[in-house]
């Protein structure tokens, strides 16, 4: 058996990122057998005509007995229940992961639930689209994008190479770091982005009926890129904000502060001010495109 190769792997949620994940495992071979868990009769029926696993089933704790790996692909709001499901059947020497935005409630909601001698290494591909579903999923989503793991102090390093495995097996790149810094970097690289278009698209919602249909009439004028953003999964992001609340609050807090800024400077005509700033978010732009991650 190869070391990147798991006997029995489960499931728990197939949607965009856990189907995305279960075709990278069919595609390299790497699971002896793919249990694949979802709630909807519809979901499962979906996994089964794409083929996505080997068995499906609407109980997390039948698909997680005896894996070797169970990886949680749900919204974060399900993860206690999960994890109250699945611990008592889970076996020794079994790892736990999962793929979630936000990393510090994993870890505190997860961590006690699980039965010594089962190993979580709490993750977060960074990569996805705004779609949701297993047809929406596809193997080369993880492609040159990074991935960060978030293992705990005490956690076991054979495990969490095993993981990292699987994700540079599916083309990402992969980087450990504690879960703190990771809501905190993410709280300003994606959850206030997603917070930022959920305002814009909700503030034009609310205008009245012929100012909204030139909204959408003229949208590429910039407003067109926040609605695919603020078109993302809404249980997805209502789940992100309550569990990562702490580091969005302080990064809203500091963007408040510079959004003031800017007021003013518009309002006292202060075009020097506005085109430095503008300049030097230019320069962030190319700098994502120079480390291929546009
Ligand atoms: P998704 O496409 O909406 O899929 C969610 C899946 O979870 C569905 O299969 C759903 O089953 C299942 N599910 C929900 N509640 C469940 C429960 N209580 N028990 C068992 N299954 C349950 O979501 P996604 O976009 O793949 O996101 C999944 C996770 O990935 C989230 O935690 C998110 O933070 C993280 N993530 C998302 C992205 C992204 O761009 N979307 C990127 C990185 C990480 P049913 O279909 O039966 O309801």
């Amino acid at each position: 058996m190869s070391a990147l190769r798991f006997e029995r792997v489960a499931l728990i949620g197939i949607g965009l990122i856990g189907s995305s994940l279960a075709r990278v495992l069919r595609r390299d071979g790497l699971a002896g057998e793919i249990v694949a868990c979802a709630r909807q009769a519809a979901t499962l029926d979906a996994v089964r005509r794409l083929g996505l696993a080997d068995r499906v089933t609407a109980e997390a704790a039948d698909a997680a007995r005896d894996a070797d790996l169970v990886m949680i692909c749900t919204p974060l709001s399900a993860y206690a229940a999960i994890g109250r499901a699945i611990a008592p059947v889970l076996k020794p020497g079994a790892i736990v992961s999962d793929v979630g935005s936000v990393k510090g409630a994993v870890v505190r909601e997860l961590k006690p639930l699980l039965p010594p001698g089962v190993h979580l290494v709490p993750g977060h591909p960074v990569a996805g689209t705004e779609h949701s579903g297993p047809e929406a999923g596809f193997a080369e989503m993880f492609h040159d994008r990074w991935c960060i793991l978030t293992p705990l102090p005490d956690g076991d390093a054979d495990a969490l190479e095993r993981v990292g495995a699987l994700w540079r097996a599916a083309g990402m790149k992969v980087v450990t770091m504690d879960a703190e810094h990771h809501d905190k970097v993410l709280a300003i690289t994606s959850h206030l982005p997603h917070l930022i278009a959920y305002t814009i698209v909700g503030t034009a919602t609310d205008l009245e009926d012929t100012l909204k249909s030139e909204v959408i009439k003229f949208s590429a004028g910039g407003f067109r890129d926040f609605t695919r953003i603020a078109a993302s999964d809404p249980v997805m992001w209502r789940d992100v904000f309550l569990n990562n609340r702490e580091a969005v609050l302080e990064m809203l807090q500091r963007f408040t502060e510079d959004l003031t800024a800017l007021q003013r400077a518009i309002r006292w005509g202060e075009g020097d001010k506005l085109q430095e700033l503008f300049t030097r978010t230019r320069a962030i732009r190319r700098s994502i495109i120079e480390a291929k991650q546009a």
